[in-house]
């Protein structure tokens, strides 16, 4: 099921921060599965679940972006994600956001980090990731902090890359 992407800076969902999960139903296996199609959907990289109106710390991140379809990493399941260190280096790099879809513009982040998390089973799981991989978990748990991209950008950047955006892909 698709489901309606929330959007604006100043939605409330979105300026929430998330609740943790404190056991994976079959709600969220649901929820999770439609996230997963909606993110598809819209070309997204990532999708946090206050982007579709849900206060819960439950993220997607495509990580397929450059991999063959069908590897194991494609779409992955991050509940109560939690970064445990990062390197010391940051990289600056475009983002776009689903809930911002006007704005495309550079933002520095980490270059690698770990990050704990639960899979879908409610397994503990920890992933090192990097480079755009690492991006899309950034700003994705900034979702879930209530935290948008464009909140490291003053207003006169966010004018400069505004209606920018053509194709290009969306966390
Ligand atoms: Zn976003």
């Amino acid at each position: 099921m698709i489901l309606p992407i929330y959007t604006g800076t100043d939605n409330e969902v979105l300026r929430q921060i998330a609740k943790p999960v404190k056991a994976v139903t079959k709600q969220h296996q649901r929820l999770i599965k439609n996230m997963k199609e909606t993110m598809v959907l819209a070309h997204g990289l990532g999708l946090a679940a206050p982007q579709v109106g849900v206060s819960e710390r439950i993220l997607i991140a495509n990580f397929q972006y450059g991999k063959k379809v069908g590897d194991k990493f494609a779409h992955v399941a991050l509940i109560n994600p939690k970064i445990l260190k990062h390197s010391e280096e940051e990289v600056l790099g475009d983002e776009g956001c689903l809930s911002l879809p006007e704005i495309f513009a550079p933002v520095k982040r980490f270059k690698e980090i770990t990050v704990k998390y639960l899979d879908e089973k409610g397994k503990e799981q920890v992933l090192e990731l990097s480079n755009l991989n690492a991006r899309i978990v950034q700003h994705e748990v900034d979702h879930l902090d209530g935290k948008l991209f464009v909140d490291y950008l003053d207003a006169g950047t966010i004018g400069k890359y505004e209606k920018e955006l053509a194709d290009a892909n969306q966390f």
